[in-house]
């Protein structure tokens, strides 16, 4: 290997996450949710992990044509449905399950000539106000769902936009059980935090993704620190040279840290173009030698300045994590003005990643 950094991924924390989501929400069945890639960790690196699960949520048909054609049997739950009706001969040819959010899309099941009829989610709009039928058209969209010959089974699916909250869910849900009247339907609506946090929400299916990734759903990890999650994803890299400053001497672009007094950094091989967040300020976590120290001035494309006051053993090849197992991707993220899902999904293809 060359660069040092590198990406692991750690199975069994994996497949520990998802038994952690089952004890949540005992009486559920669970699609994992592994869109965007799996959150940035690889589809086909770490769905064997998640192969316990009761069915796997995406939304790319090309992840879905990569599970059936690794041999994954069991249901596959497009969350926004198909964005063409051509799409549909796709959708029946590999049995997938899709969400239907408007009313172009009931139109196209009814007109499709398939060669078993096709299990729905209806999805209803829930408050969020980004996909779904308004609650008092739920009735009649599902009636007419229902009377499809192309249609199988059918759910309604609802999304939670504040469910970390104590009182995120109580509106949202009234509006679910208006919906639901008369409809004596299965239901999924549970998020990460719906799951952990909101038992009232489970229903028949619930839809974790960010937990099964050992992040945390509110942004913060100590909301989760005591669930047993743990972190999937390690980012590591290591020191790739040191430099000696000197009071009021600058580091990185914009000389936006100045050194108050003599001082010892190191400079570590990754950077924006990695997928480490560029807002991340002096001050960020980042851990050299099993040391917890923080980075100082901008972050490069490629590098990474950190103050090695506390790390009197640390120099050149010494090991560094920016997030994983003792630095919360969650904590870099907060301090960066975003979450650990945004984190995860823009690891950068070129860092190389490893599984455990
Ligand atoms: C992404 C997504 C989920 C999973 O959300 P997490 O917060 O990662 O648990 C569930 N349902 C839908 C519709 C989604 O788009």
């Amino acid at each position: 290997m060359s660069r040092p950094i590198v990406a692991t991924i750690d199975t069994a924390a994996l497949r520990q996450n998802l038994a952690i989501v089952r004890q949540a929400a005992p009486e559920s069945r669970v699609w994992s949710v592994v869109k965007a890639n799996a959150y940035g960790h690889g589809i086909d690196r770490v769905w064997q992990s998640l192969s316990e699960t009761d069915g796997f949520a995406l939304l790319n048909l090309e992840e879905a044509i990569l599970l059936r054609e690794r041999g994954w049997k069991k249901p596959i739950l497009l969350l926004e449905g198909f964005f063409h009706s051509d799409e549909l001969a796709i959708l029946d040819r590999y049995r997938l399950t899709t969400s239907v959010h408007s009313n172009w899309q009931i139109q196209a099941i009814a007109n499709a000539k398939l060669s078993a009829p096709l299990d729905i989610y209806l999805k209803m709009n829930s408050g969020m106000n980004r996909l779904g039928f308004q609650p008092d058209q739920v009735y009649n969209a599902w009636q007419k769902l229902r009377s499809l010959d192309n249609v199988g089974e059918m759910t309604l699916m609802a999304h939670f936009a504040e469910a970390e909250k104590a009182e995120g869910i109580v509106a949202p849900l009234q509006r679910v059980e208006r919906a639901a009247e008369g409809l004596n339907c299965r239901r999924s609506l549970a998020n990460s935090a719906a799951t952990l946090w909101h038992s009232q929400t489970h229903f028949d299916w619930v839809r974790p993704g960010i937990v099964l990734y050992g992040a945390s759903p509110s942004g913060q990890w100590q909301d989760i620190a005591s669930s047993g999650l743990q972190p999937v994803m390690t980012l590591t890299s290591e020191i790739i040279a040191v430099q000696n400053l000197q009071t009021d001497d600058c580091v990185g672009y914009g000389a936006r840290y100045r050194a108050q007094a003599a001082q010892r950094i190191g400079v570590v091989a990754c950077g924006y173009a990695d997928g480490y967040p560029r807002h991340a300020p002096t001050g960020t976590p980042v851990m050299v030698d099993g040391v917890l120290t923080q980075t100082l001035g901008a972050i490069s494309m490629d590098m990474i300045m950190v103050d090695l006051t506390p790390c009197h053993q640390a120099g050149i090849g010494s090991k560094v994590e920016l997030w994983g197992n003792s630095v919360k991707i969650d904590d870099v993220a907060s301090a960066a003005g975003t979450v650990g899902y945004e984190l995860m999904c823009a690891l950068a293809p070129r860092v190389p990643v490893e599984i455990r």
